[in-house]
């Protein structure tokens, strides 16, 4: 793919969604911040204040991007179609996801967005960052490598650096892998195979006592480490079916 197809298709498949926005400010200087790395697609998940007249003052002439954006009531229907859905945290709080670095998201990103898959970044509250909730939605995390004692970034800037990641990774144009892949199972489809796996588990009594939170966790990352596609998820669903019925079998249900 050469450069300008790829940083089309990178403006057309990834999107950056804001989590419950205090500061109109910030969505507005987080559309500059993406505008100005040629990006453009902003979701907004329940925001304090939108649209404001602060939002379009601080995005320096980027109103397109807010006039474009998309708001949504929670975060799963922002992300529903995205096969790949990275958390932006400020802190990690021994959460069972992969963590990237932002130089490593881009790319993974680019490698998702080649492939065909929708892709979002997801970017927390300016106070208390990305719920429980909204981090085990994420396929993996990203953290931009900050002071410790002083980790948390202004919102916006923390666009800009994920932004700005985004387009060294277009303009290095690393040539694209092929691919015989499926097409990519998208949120939706990987949340509902998690439910069937969680239900199986316990129709087939694995847990025995042991925590059903912890193993979850652990399935979880190691799935969405492969990165599914359509084809493999019917497959893994098909074996869930059959360890369900083997299960009521031997129940004698
Ligand atoms: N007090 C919150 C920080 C929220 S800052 C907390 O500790 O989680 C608002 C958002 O900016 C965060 O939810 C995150 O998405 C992003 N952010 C800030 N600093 C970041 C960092 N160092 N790495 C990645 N994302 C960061």
């Amino acid at each position: 793919m050469n450069q300008a197809v790829l940083a089309d298709e990178v403006l057309r498949k990834l999107r950056f969604v804001l989590s419950h926005t205090s500061h109109p400010g910030n969505i507005g200087s987080a559309a500059r911040a993406i505008r100005t790395m040629g990006l453009r697609r902003l979701s907004l998940v329940s925001p304090e204040q939108f649209p404001h007249i602060d939002a379009h003052v601080l995005a320096a002439g980027a109103d397109d991007v807010l006039e474009a954006a998309i708001c949504t009531n929670d975060l799963p229907e922002a992300i529903a179609d995205c096969s790949l859905v990275i958390g932006a945290t400020a802190r990690l709080r021994g959460v069972a996801l992969e963590e990237w670095s932002p130089r490593v998201a881009a790319a993974r990103a680019l490698d998702a967005i080649t492939a065909g898959c929708e892709v979002a970044f997801v970017f927390g509250n300016e106070r208390s960052g990305l719920s429980n909730d909204e981090i085990k939605l994420c396929h993996a995390a990203v953290h931009i490598p900050s002071d410790p004692s002083y980790s948390s970034l202004n919102l916006s800037q923390a666009v800009q650096v994920i932004a700005y990641e985004m387009r060294m990774a277009v303009l290095s144009d690393a040539p694209a892998r092929p691919s015989n892949r499926d097409i990519p199972a998208s949120s939706v489809e990987l949340e509902g195979f998690f439910e069937h796996l969680a239900s199986t588990l316990r129709d087939i009594d694995f847990h025995k006592g042991r925590s059903e939170r912890t193993i979850m966790q652990r399935l979880r990352r190691l799935f969405l480490r492969a990165s599914l596609d359509q084809r493999e998820l019917r497959v893994l669903r098909g074996i869930l079916a059959d360890a369900q019925r083997m299960a009521r079998l031997a129940r004698g249900d």
